[in-house]
């Protein structure tokens, strides 16, 4: 039986009404419980009486299952979600009412069940949490770490915790849940390469998304808004960097960056050679002056200067940073993350009282810090620092730019280094060509894409060769050796000068 034949057979309405609300239902697309509230043929409080006697409201899930679907308490309007991978959105309340059960219909586009349970009930599950049913849309964090988290037991705890796994084991850096109007794509990104790692029904963008900004710490209840956090997985051997941003289909495309905690890179494992180690090592061990990594984003500046600072002797000396962010925790170094440039510089100045030897800037940008790091190291200290630069000697111009004299540069930067990252060929798959291999897009099982692994490539100017204007050992000439001895794609020579 429909609800306006059941409405009018409890005699909450007539025939006459019934038959006024079934002419407009089928230009208004609204239920007819709606339609007749709207119409002034009944009350909103005789609708959820009529709903209650005529819908299956009673919840078909015992305490038991209750506690295992409802572990993630996201709230809406007061009903607590089901999250049990059901064909249908399930929520529970203490209250019903066809308002609420409208409010949440907005939320999703499937099927949408409300189901009553007394209020002891919602008590038992959100523990010493309160449900505010005033808030439009709230989120009750329970106290389990990011750990605890990923290990809980339902279906979509499983598929994150799986993809973190996947991510993990394939060394994956960056994983990206991307929402289309059709289905939902999560992709990962290995040796600077995106590949898909599943494609999923469009039903679970909400609930995906909603379980990741949970386990990850973002804030449920924002959505038209991009948010940042951070979480770190013991189980996993890793921290994740996560950010969202909403995106045109109404839902949000969430990045997750991982950082290994285990994986502070030795020189050698960049993948540089003896001789570049050596120059970089004598270079650590003066007292005082200006080492500058340059290159683009994502040619592995930090990985360096991360390694250089491995080297040195954090017994004996004093040790600071000022990054943004900080990406790896290192032993016996003081390291603080600036987020604004106005913290960098205030941060610059109390550090210099601070009695360090060592300080490393995260980046020289702008004028003040140029200024700043080029006193630091003229009084005494060793600075370590990244610009924004194409090769070591536009490391000079850059300084230049930034308003740095020609004499503080030649008296003070110690060493120039620019750096390139690139993907190192597979050596059982890959393709020869005329000058030289080609990466096998296709791969083999040794390896993901053709690919397995990244190797750093520098070239360098030390004080001797900035004041005499000597030629560097040039990237080109570095890649076209690994082209040579086919550790690299012949196409990375392409566009080096
Ligand atoms: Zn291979």
């Amino acid at each position: 039986m429909k609800f306006g034949e059941f409405a009018q057979k409890k005699g909450a309405i007539d025939h006459e009404q019934l038959i006024t609300a079934l002419k407009v239902a089928p230009f208004q697309k609204r239920k007819i419980g709606r339609i007749l509230r709207e119409l002034g043929y009944l009350t909103p409080k005789s609708l959820d009486s009529l709903l209650l006697q005529y819908m299956k409201t009673t919840c078909p899930y015992d305490l038991k299952d209750l506690k295992v679907f409802c572990r993630s308490k996201i709230i809406r309007f007061g009903a607590l979600l089901i999250e049990n991978d059901g064909k249908q959105t399930e929520y529970i309340a203490s209250e019903f009412s066809d308002i609420l059960l409208e409010k949440l219909e907005k939320k999703h586009s499937d099927d949408v069940r409300l189901y009553l349970v007394s209020e002891n009930v919602i008590k038992l599950l959100l523990g010493k949490n309160h449900l505010d049913k005033q808030s439009n849309e709230i989120f009750v964090s329970s106290d389990l770490s990011p750990d605890e988290k990923i290990q809980e037991n339902d279906p979509f705890s499983k598929l994150v915790a799986n993809c973190f796994k996947d991510a993990v084991k394939s060394n994956c850096s960056d994983i990206h849940f991307e929402p289309f109007e059709d289905h939902y794509l999560i992709r990962f990104r290995v040796h600077g390469q995106l590949f898909d790692w599943k494609a999923i029904s469009k039903d679970h963008i909400e609930p995906i998304n909603n379980k990741l900004k949970w386990i990850l710490g973002l804030d449920l209840a924002i959505v038209s808004q991009p948010q940042d956090s951070r979480a770190s997985f013991a189980t996993l051997g890793c921290d994740m960097r996560v950010n969202s941003i909403p995106v045109s289909c109404g839902s949000e495309k969430i990045v997750v960056r991982i950082q290994y905690q285990d994986q502070i890179l030795s020189l050698k494992q960049i993948g540089l050679d003896q001789q570049k180690i050596a120059i970089l090592r004598k270079n650590i061990n003066k007292p005082n002056g200006l080492i500058v990594i340059s290159g683009p984003t994502g040619s592995g500046k930090t990985t360096t200067l991360y390694a250089l600072l491995e080297e040195m002797d954090r017994q004996g000396k004093n040790i600071s940073t000022l990054e943004n962010p900080v990406e790896k925790k290192l032993e016996r170094i003081v390291q603080s993350n600036i987020s604004s440039e106005r913290d960098f510089h205030s941060f610059q100045r109390a550090l210099m009282r601070q009695d360090p030897d060592v300080i490393l800037l995260g980046e020289i940008r702008d004028p003040e810090t140029a200024d700043l790091s080029m006193k630091l190291a003229s009084t005494g200290h060793l600075v370590l620092s990244t610009v924004h630069a194409n090769g070591a000697r536009e490391v000079i111009d850059r300084l230049t730019n930034l308003g740095v004299d020609k004499f503080s540069i030649e008296a003070n930067l110690n060493l120039s280094v620019a750096q390139r990252l690139l993907r190192k060929i597979c050596p059982f798959c890959k393709k020869p060509s005329d000058a030289g291999f080609k990466i096998n897009k296709i791969g083999c099982k040794r390896c993901k894409g053709g690919v397995i692994g990244r190797i750093a490539v520098i070239e360098y100017l030390e004080r001797e060769d900035i004041i005499h204007k000597t030629k560097p050992t040039t990237l080109a000439k570095e890649l076209e050796k690994l082209v040579k001895n086919g550790v690299i794609d012949c196409s990375e020579l392409e566009g080096m000068a």
